[in-house]
């Protein structure tokens, strides 16, 4: 399940969304206009945002480019939508990276489908589809992580940890951007927190030969690396997008 902020001026529309969202198991937050949207990123990162093109005050567009062009935001999936349908807005509105488009009126089915096909490319540690990298396999179903077929017993926090840097292999992390995604906060949590949680999740792993997966990046954060040569190298990805 994701945490999804939608950022829609008109209530009947917010309430529709909302309900629906929060009934596919999402986690929702909502914001009438871009000044409360960006209070509200500020506060806490969210997953996926929904954005009105069309709002009182600075229009969803220009919220959408200031994201972009910030560091904390360029990674945020936006998902816009409008009463225009015009080519041209289209355009527009996908030039200044909005990942999906959708304009009103949609049918709720559509949305959710567009939302789910989001999380899947740009934040699949929301979805509930078990994922495998080189020997562990982590089950968000069941909160359950094996390496080599081997139960490994994880706190929540160091399960989160793990659960996200799984989705992402390969790239690397800052504690900044660790502490958004797996903490949810980044402004009232120190940055050694995110050191401490490593460590104790490489200790967890610590017998089962997998913890030399988790590299510390001098200088710039943390990282989980694919064994060499390993046959499943590709499986996270096929396991998401099997789901
Ligand atoms: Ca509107």
């Amino acid at each position: 399940m994701a945490n999804i902020l939608i950022v829609e001026d008109e209530p009947a529309i917010t309430e529709l969304l909302a309900l629906n969202l929060r009934h596919d198991g999402h986690t929702v937050r909502c914001a009438a206009d871009a000044e409360a949207a960006q209070l509200a990123v500020q506060r806490e990162l969210p997953d996926l945002v929904l954005l009105d093109w069309m709002l009182p005050g600075e229009p969803g567009i220009v919220l959408a480019r200031r994201w972009r062009s910030e560091a904390r935001t360029r990674q945020l999936p936006i998902v816009m939508l409008t009463a225009r349908s015009q080519e041209s807005d289209v355009v527009q509105g996908l030039d200044v990276g909005a990942d999906d488009y959708l304009a009103k009126p949609f049918s709720t089915a559509e949305l959710l489908a567009r939302i789910r096909a989001v999380l899947r490319r740009r934040a699949p540690q929301t979805l509930d589809v078990p994922v495998t990298v080189g020997a562990l396999l982590l089950d968000p179903g069941t909160m359950r992580v094996q390496a080599h077929g081997n139960e490994v017993h994880l706190g929540p926090t160091e399960f989160r940890l793990l659960r996200f840097l799984m989705s992402h292999p390969e790239r690397v992390h800052s504690r900044g951007q660790l502490l958004d995604r797996v903490w949810g906060d980044h402004v009232f949590i120190e940055e050694r927190t995110v050191d401490v949680h490593i460590k104790r999740l490489r200790d967890a792993l610590a017998s089962t030969g997998c913890a030399s997966m988790i590299e510390t990046v001098r200088g710039a954060g943390y990282r989980l690396a694919r064994p060499a040569a390993d046959p499943a190298a590709t499986s996270a990805s096929v396991a998401v997008q099997a789901a």
